[in-house]
C-alpha cells in the first residue's frame, strides 16, 4: 500500500521492521524498551542518541537545546505566549492558513497578537518573500508556520527579525530542506510528519529563550523544567523518542538531510509536473512560488470526478489523497519516508484516470 495521508506518520518500513523485531525483547535485554526504566542505562541511550543525532543531522548549535516533550504541537500554541508573550506584551504572527490561525488564537488568549501577514484575502493561496517581513515595536517574538499542512503552502525562505526571537512550527517539514537553525530563537514540530510516531513533540530552543521563561508558570508548561532536565523531568514519550532515533539514525546511512533534499526535490518534481502537464485536467490551486515540497494540494475538473478519483485510488491501495474537510478536494502528502515509486505510483494512475474520465 502507498499511504498518502498527512499525519500520522509514514515511517520507513524498515525502521517498522525494526522496531517489530525489537518489540519483545531489547537488544538481549530480555525485557522491551517500552517497560524499561526511563531513568535506566538502556533507555539514556536511546534518549541521548536521538537528541545528538537531532543536533547533527538539522545541524543546531551547542547553544540550543533539544527536548521532547507530549502534547503535540498544540501545546506549544500555548507554552509560546504563556512562556513569552504574558499579559499586555505583543507578540508578531503571521497568518496563513489553519495551523497558524490556530497559534495565533491561543496567543491571543495569553496577549496581544500582531498581525505581520494575512493570507485571507487570497485565501491563504499564496505567502510573500519572507525576507519583506518585519517584526513590530516591541515585539516579544515573531511565529510563523513553515508549511500549511492543509493549504499545501510553504514558505522559501526566512525574515531577519534582529532581536525579536523567530519561532516556527514545523511540524509538517521538518528535516525536509535545510534551515538555518541560528536565525531561531525557537523551533518546533510535532512528531508525527517527518519524525516518527505521534505522541513527542520536538522543541530546539536558543539557552537565551529558556533563561527568559518566567517562574510563576507551572512546571510541565514551563520551558526551563524540561531544559534543565533533559527532558526526563516526567516520564517522556519514549516510544516516539525511541522510534524517532531509529528514522534519524537511518536518515543519516542515507545521506543525511543532503540526501533528503534530493529525495523529496525529485517526488514534489514529478507530482507537480504530473498536475501541471494534464492540459488543466489537474489544478493546483497554491500560487507556483509556494508550494509545499510535503503536500501536495489538487482540484479535478469537478466535485465528483474528485470522489471517484479518491475512490479507485483507495481500491488499488493509494490511501488518504482526500483533501483536509475544511478545504475538499485532493492533497498527496510526501513526506520524507514516501518512495519515488509511491510517487510514481500516483502519477501514472492520475495519468490513466484523466484519460478515461
Ligand atoms: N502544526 C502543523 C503545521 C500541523 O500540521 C499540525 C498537525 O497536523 C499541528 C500543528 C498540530 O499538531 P499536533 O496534532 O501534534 O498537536
Amino acid at each position: 500500500a502507498t499511504n498518502f495521508f498527512a499525519g500520522p506518520s509514514v515511517l520507513p518500513v524498515e525502521v517498522f521492521q525494526q522496531i517489530a523485531e525489537e518489540m519483545v525483547d531489547y537488544k538481549g535485554t530480555g525485557l522491551s524498551l517500552m517497560e524499561t526504566s526511563h531513568r535506566s542505562k538502556t533507555y539514556d541511550e536511546v534518549h541521548n542518541g536521538a537528541v545528538e543525532m537531532m543536533k547533527e543531522i538539522f545541524s543546531i548549535p551547542d547553544n540550543y537545546k533539544v527536548l521532547f516533550l507530549g502534547g503535540g504541537a498544540t501545546l506549544q500554541f500555548s507554552m509560546i505566549p504563556l512562556n513569552f508573550l504574558g499579559e499586555g506584551s505583543t507578540a508578531d504572527y503571521t497568518l496563513t492558513g489553519t495551523w497558524s490561525k490556530k497559534a495565533a488564537a491561543d496567543a491571543a488568549k495569553v496577549g496581544k497578537v500582531n498581525v505581520v501577514f494575512d493570507g485571507k484575502e487570497k485565501n491563504y493561496t499564496t505567502l510573500a518573500d519572507a525576507s519583506t517581513l518585519k517584526p513590530g515595536e516591541g515585539s516579544k517574538y515573531f511565529h510563523m508556520t513553515s508549511n500549511e499542512t492543509i493549504g499545501g503552502i510553504q514558505w522559501k525562505n526566512w525574515p531577519d527579525t534582529g532581536n525579536v526571537p523567530l519561532i516556527c512550527d514545523m511540524s509538517s517539514d521538518i528535516l525536509s530542506r535545510p534551515v538555518p537553525v541560528e536565525k531561531f530563537g525557537m523551533i518546533y514540530a510535532g512528531a508525527q510528519k517527518n519524525l516518527g510516531p505521534s505522541g513527542a513533540t520536538i522543541v530546539i530552543i536558543r539557552d537565551d529563550l529558556v533563561e527568559k521563561c518566567p517562574d510563576s508558570l507551572t512546571a510541565y508548561l514551563n520551558y526551563k523544567t524540561h531544559a534543565d532536565s533533559n527532558s526526563l523531568y516526567n516520564t517522556p514519550p519514549v516510544f516516539p523518542i525511541y522510534a524517532i532515533n531509529l528514522v534519524l539514525k537511518r536518515m543519516k546511512e542515507n545521506g543525511g538531510l543532503e540526501g533528503m533534499v534530493a529525495h523529496n526535490k525529485k517526488k514534489a518534481e514529478l507530482l507537480y509536473s504530473a498536475i501541471d502537464n494534464s492540459n488543466g485536467y489537474y489544478r493546483s490551486p497554491v500560487d507556483e512560488a509556494y508550494r509545499s515540497n510535503m503536500n501536495v494540494v489538487f482540484r479535478l475538473p469537478n466535485e465528483d470526478l474528485e470522489k471517484k478519483f479518491i475512490e479507485e485510488a483507495t481500491a488499488e491501495r493509494m490511501y488518504g489523497l482526500k483533501g483536509h474537510r475544511s478545504v475538499g478536494g485532493c492533497r498527496a502528502s510526501i513526506y520524507n519516508s514516501m518512495t519515488i515509486e509511491g510517487v510514481e505510483k500516483l502519477t501514472s494512475f492520475m495519468k490513466d484516470f484523466a484519460s478515461k474520465n
